[in-house]
């Protein structure tokens, strides 16, 4: 659907914040560092909220002191960058790469007790990759880590640009 990004942004956050205020053990604030500009883009709204949420929940799961996650929103080249930043453990950079591999866990012992499968970041990737977007972390260990999506602006201007420059 032709979605504004910043407000399904918002909305997408408004939920998890939610859940976040029913859940009495969490320590984890929210921080949302953007406006919503009227950005467009072509999503499907269901596939990218579950991307949005895996790495929401990421977030959680591997900031076992809490602290807060950062939501930024920033547009550069016809494209619309999401990045969310938390304050957990970290990723050593040798494992950068293979975050979005499927099954790949960094701490193996770790990531058991925390439960999931290991498959998340691979759906992510995949679902932003088929909305010809693109997705990938930096990470410093015991500092934190942050995920960043970027997807092609629909631009409804461009498009009535090029109908009239092929007429
Ligand atoms: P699933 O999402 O399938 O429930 P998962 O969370 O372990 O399981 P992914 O979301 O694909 O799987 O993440 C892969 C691995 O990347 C995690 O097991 C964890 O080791 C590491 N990781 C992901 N997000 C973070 C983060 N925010 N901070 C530190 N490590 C992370
Ligand atoms: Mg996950």
């Amino acid at each position: 659907e032709l979605t504004l990004f910043g407000q399904f942004v918002s909305h997408t956050i408004d939920r998890f914040d939610m859940m976040l205020a029913s859940d009495q053990e969490s320590n984890i604030a929210i921080r949302r560092d953007f406006s919503e500009e009227d950005i467009l883009v072509e999503i499907d709204q269901d596939k990218i909220i579950q991307v949005i949420d895996n790495i929401l929940n990421n977030a959680i799961k591997y900031s076992p002191d809490g602290g807060t996650i950062t939501i930024r929103l920033m547009t550069a080249n016809n494209e619309v960058i999401l990045s969310i930043q938390d304050q957990g453990l970290g990723v050593p950079q040798q494992a950068l790469a293979h975050l979005f591999d499927r099954f790949y866990r960094v701490d193996k012992a770790r990531s058991r007790a925390q439960g999931g499968s290991g498959l998340g970041l691979a759906i992510s990737k995949e679902v932003v990759e088929l909305h010809n977007g693109r997705i990938w972390a930096n990470s410093i260990e015991n500092i934190g880590t942050t995920f960043f999506i970027a997807l092609p602006i629909e631009n409804l201007d461009g498009e009535d640009e090029w109908l009239n420059e092929t007429e």
